[in-house]
C-alpha cells in the first residue's frame, strides 16, 4: 500500500458506519516499509469510542472489515502462507505466526487467476481452440476506450489486479478490492515488485514457476474488503467495476445498490457475469433470474428503473455484450469455458 495515496480518497470505518458513525481511517503506525510502500501497520480509527479501533495493513494489503479478528480467524486455515515481522501485527492477530502450514503443492486456485490475469506473457497455449485470456481483456477496456474518467475508478472481486492496473491507465486513481487475502496479496505484491511470479500446475502435483518483470501503474491501491460494505464514501468513483461478482456474492442487490452508492453522477458502471449461481454462495431467492427472466433481461432491467423502482437505478446502457468467452485454465487438461455477459452503464 502506497502511503502517499492514501489521503486521496477517504477510507471509512465499516464498523462505526454500521452504528450510524462517520468515522475516518489513517494510518496510525508503519511497522514495515519497503520503497514507499507500507508491509505491515495499523490504521486507526478517528473515532475514540470504536471498539474495533484499529485496521491491521498485512503483506501491502490494508484489511477493512467490520471485525478484522473475526475475519482471520476465518480465513486462516485457508490461506497457504503469510509472512509477517512485526510485534505489533502479530500480536493483533494472536497466532499469527502459527499460520497455517504452506500447502502450495495441493493449491492451484493462485496459479489459475494469476494465469487468466497475466499468463498471455510467455505460457503455453491451450491445447484446443480456445479463446485466449487476452480476448477477454482486449473486449473489456474496449468497453471503456473512449470515456475519459476524471475521478478515481474501483474495481470491486479484483482478483490479482490485472483490471485494476489497466482501470490505472485511465484514471488518477485505481482502487482494487477483493475478500480473498491470498489474491489481493498478490495484486499488491505485483505492483511492489513489478514482477509477476507463479507457480503455474501442469499436472497431478507437479508445478512450474512462470516469472516476468512486468510494469505496471503506480498509482494503485489494493485493499480487503467486503463488496456488500465498502470502506468508502458515497459518489467518490468515476468508475465502478465489478466482474465475475454479482453471482459470487450472498446478495446481489445489494451489490448493486452499493455500487450505485459509490458512483458519481454520471459515473461508468461496468457488470460481467457468467450468472453461474451457487446456493451456498446465494440464496436461490436472490438470483437474478428465475424461469420466464434470464439474467441478463434482469440486470437490463433493475439498472432502467423497470423493475424494482424502488431502488432508483436510473442507468443508460452504453454497450452490452452478450455472450464474452472466459477461459479458467486449472491445468493442461482442465480448462473452463464460461460466458460472459458484460454491460457497461452510466449513472444518470
Ligand atoms: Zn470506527
Amino acid at each position: 500500500m502506497r502511503l502517499d495515496l492514501l489521503n486521496r480518497l477517504p477510507l471509512i470505518c465499516p464498523h462505526c458506519r454500521q452504528r450510524g458513525i462517520d468515522a475516518r481511517l489513517r494510518c496510525s503506525e508503519v511497522c514495515v516499509e519497503e520503497n514507499g510502500f507500507v508491509i505491515e501497520g495499523l490504521l486507526e480509527c478517528s473515532n475514540t469510542d470504536c471498539a474495533v479501533g484499529h485496521y491491521p495493513i498485512l503483506a501491502g494489503v490494508p484489511i477493512i472489515v467490520r471485525d478484522p479478528v473475526a475475519w482471520w480467524q476465518n480465513a486462516r486455515p485457508s490461506l497457504t502462507q503469510v509472512n509477517c515481522n512485526s510485534l505489533k501485527i502479530k500480536d493483533f492477530f494472536s497466532l499469527l505466526d502459527a499460520a497455517a502450514p504452506d500447502r502450495q503443492h495441493h493449491s492451484s486456485r493462485l496459479g489459475t487467476w494469476m494465469e487468466l490475469h497475466y499468463g498471455h506473457n510467455g505460457s503455453t497455449s491451450a491445447p484446443l481452440a480456445l479463446p485466449t485470456a487476452e480476448d477477454y481483456w482486449q473486449t473489456l477496456n474496449a468497453l471503456t476506450a473512449e470515456q475519459h474518467l476524471h475521478g478515481p475508478a474501483l474495481e470491486l472481486g479484483c482478483a490479482v489486479g490485472r483490471y485494476t492496473f489497466d482501470l490505472a491507465r485511465r484514471a488518477p486513481l485505481a482502487i482494487g478490492v477483493d475478500c480473498n487475502f491470498e489474491l489481493v496479496a498478490a495484486a499488491a505484491q505485483i505492483q511492489r515488485q513489478q514482477v509477476v511470479h507463479y507457480r503455474r500446475r501442469r499436472r497431478g502435483t507437479h508445478f512450474e514457476i512462470v516469472d516476468f518483470s512486468h510494469t505496471i501503474p503506480q498509482n494503485v491501491l489494493f485493499m480487503l474488503a467486503d463488496a456488500l460494505d465498502p470502506p468508502f464514501q458515497a459518489e467518490q468513483f468515476a468508475l465502478v467495476a465489478a466482474l465475475n461478482l454479482l453471482d459470487n456474492v450472498s446478495a446481489p442487490l445489494i451489490l448493486l445498490g452499493q455500487m450505485d452508492a459509490l458512483l458519481r453522477q454520471d459515473g461508468l458502471m461496468i457488470l460481467g457475469s457468467p450468472y453461474e449461481w451457487r446456493a451456498e454462495n446465494c440464496e436461490p431467492a436472490q438470483w437474478l433470474e428465475n424461469a420466464t427472466l434470464d439474467a441478463s433481461t434482469t440486470l437490463r432491467q433493475l439498472l432502467t428503473e423497470q423493475l424494482i423502482p424502488e431502488l432508483s437505478l436510473d442507468y443508460r446502457i452504453l454497450q452490452e455484450i452478450h455472450d464474452l468467452p472466459w477461459v479458467l485454465r486449472q491445468h493442461d487438461r482442465y480448462w473452463s469455458l464460461y460466458s460472459v455477459h458484460l454491460l457497461s452503464a452510466r449513472k444518470d
